[in-house]
This record gives C-alpha cells, sequence and structure tokens, in this order.
C-alpha cells in the first residue's frame, strides 16, 4: 500500500467509495466525477502506477481487470450494446491518479 495514493485509500477502506465489485486481486467502484451515465473504476487492490511500470507478473491482475470488465457490461445491461474501457497513461495521456485504473464508461456514444 502506498499512503498517499487514493486508489491505496479506498483499497484498504480507508476512504469511502461506491463499490460495485470487489475480489482478492481487484476491485470496481463508481467514478467520483462520472463523465458518462455509467462510469466505474476497474482498479489493482496492489500498487502498479500505470501501464508504463507493468512487470511480468502482473498479467494475471491485468488479466482479472479485463474480467471484471466483462462482469460489469453484463450487470449494468451494456454486454450486447457496448461500452469502452480505457487505461489513461502518464502526464501526456491524461493520467491524474497515479494508481492503474481502467475506466468503464457505458451509455453514451
Ligand atoms: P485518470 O485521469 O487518472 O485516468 O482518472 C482518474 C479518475 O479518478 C477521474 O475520472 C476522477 O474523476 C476519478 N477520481 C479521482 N479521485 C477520486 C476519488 O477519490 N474517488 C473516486 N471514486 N474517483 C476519483
Ligand atoms: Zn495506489
Amino acid at each position: 500500500m502506498t499512503p498517499a495514493c487514493i486508489f491505496c485509500r479506498i483499497a484498504a477502506k480507508e476512504s469511502p467509495a461506491d463499490i460495485e465489485y470487489e475480489d482478492d486481486l481487484v476491485m470496481a467502484f463508481r467514478d467520483l466525477y462520472p463523465k458518462a451515465p455509467v462510469h466505474l473504476l476497474i482498479v489493482p487492490k496492489r500498487h502498479i502506477e500505470s501501464i508504463a511500470q507493468v512487470e511480468p507478473g502482473d498479467a494475471g491482475v491485468l488479466g482479472r481487470c479485463i474480467q471484471v470488465a466483462r462482469l460489469m457490461g453484463e450487470r449494468t445491461g451494456y454486454a450486447e450494446r457496448g461500452y469502452r474501457l480505457s487505461c489513461n497513461t502518464g502526464p501526456e495521456g491524461g493520467q491524474v491518479v497515479d494508481h492503474i485504473h481502467f475506466h468503464f464508461t457505458a451509455g453514451r456514444r
């Protein structure tokens, strides 16, 4: 855990969030400032800064994130209509929170 990191604090239940899904490796919670009718963040519990810091040993947890995205698509009713999964990386990639996360957005073309 990186105590200054807001997503580590959410994973440790030290900061509140609207949690939609949680398992041993990954959680999904609502974005505090949603940019689409459905806007979830799918986040590994363990602190990985960004895609630029991903190691071979992270493949399992990142694969789990994709599985959770599938589940969120089914639970939110957008599996057929479709949704977007995106991962901003680094300052020029629009990343503001330096703990890797996938934006799951749906309901807006
Ligand atoms: P980034 O720009 O790093 O890809 O996206 C960070 C996202 O985290 C933004 O969409 C922002 O609204 C969201 N966010 C920032 N702080 C918090 C927070 O404390 N709680 C939640 N649930 N979302 C947050
Ligand atoms: Zn973190």
